[in-house]
């Protein structure tokens, strides 16, 4: 078997790691070298590496054929320096479990004040922390102004809200809920179209506007029901509607087909336009 070596570009700024790195018998250390440039051999692949002694400047070339170039940790924190107490490796320091820095009112998450853990899922607990101890600090110093979004007018909606029994219309195409479902069902003549929906069922917001534009076709042949099987769970139960979306048409109290799922606008026209 062929052996290979390796070389390891870092810069060891952690004691605990630099324990491990002389303990390691597999390892060599160059001290006070800089890697300069790779070596390939004739067919293009890397042979080794162009190193030089910073002191001497001397340069040679170790044989490896593969290289990690660790970028080391320097916390992006100059422009801070001066303004909170940084640490000596340049983290900003803060009160032993909080984003308290040296200075009042200025909070520090993620990696800046972190030289130990740094991962994704400790910088933003952090970031939580920090962000709850500004909300308390502008609370504690009434500098807390909330920003309410204008109220904005309610858009009319295409579909009449959820019918109750007041407000059901059998005059008009488009109903939702199952109150207007259960009165079209017992006195419509018309053929009806029920689409079964749910609120987190991403095809269903694709077929909706499909739908809906078909039902325009036929206007006053038919009626449009939407039924949100969360909202109205037992009509759907009652239906057997085992997911969303999904439409059924009903005609005489005789329920005439079933079709899960997102079909082709032409599928519902030309069975709406056969059965209205
Ligand atoms: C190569 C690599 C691999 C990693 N792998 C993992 C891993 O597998 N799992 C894991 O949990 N963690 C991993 N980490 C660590 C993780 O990415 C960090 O811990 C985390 O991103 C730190 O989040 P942060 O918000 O503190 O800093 P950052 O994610 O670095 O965000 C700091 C932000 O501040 C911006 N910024 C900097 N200076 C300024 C300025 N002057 N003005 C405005 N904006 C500025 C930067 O552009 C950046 O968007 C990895 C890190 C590296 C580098």
């Amino acid at each position: 078997m062929e052996l290979v070596s390796w070389i390891v570009v870092y810069r060891l700024v952690d004691y605990h790691e630099c324990f491990r790195v002389y303990d390691n018998p597999n390892v060599t250390v160059h001290f006070n070298t800089e890697a300069v440039d790779l070596v390939s051999n004739t067919k293009g692949q890397m042979s080794g590496i162009l190193i030089r002694k910073v002191d001497t400047g001397e340069e040679s070339v170790l044989e490896a054929k593969g290289l990690f170039y660790g970028i080391g940790h320097s916390p992006n924190t100059q422009l801070l320096k001066g303004q909170v107490e940084l640490d000596h490796s340049g983290y900003v320091q803060v009160e032993d479990g909080t984003a308290k820095t040296s200075v009042e009112g200025v909070f520090a998450a993620g990696d800046v004040q972190d030289h130990e853990w740094r991962q994704a899922i400790t910088a933003a607990g952090s970031g939580c922390v920090a962000a709850l101890s500004v909300e308390r600090y502008l609370v504690s110093k009434d500098l807390l102004i909330e920003f309410h979004q204008p109220k904005t007018e309610e858009v009319k909606k295409e579909l009449t809200d959820r019918d109750v029994q007041e407000g059901f219309d059998i005059t008009l195409t488009k109903h939702k809920g199952q109150y207007a479902l259960r009165k079209l069902y017992h006195e419509s003549p018309r053929l009806i179209c029920v689409l079964y929906t749910s609120p987190t069922c991403g095809p269903c917001r694709t077929l909706k506007p499909i739908l809906s534009k078909v039902i325009d076709e036929f206007d006053e042949n038919v009626h449009y029901v939407e039924i949100d099987i969360e909202e109205d769970p037992e009509i759907a139960e009652a239906a057997g509607i085992m997911g969303t979306p999904c439409v059924q048409y009903f005609k005489n109290k005789e329920m005439l087909k079933t079709v899960s799922g997102v079909k082709m606008k032409s599928e519902y026209r030309e069975f709406i336009e056969a059965n209205k």
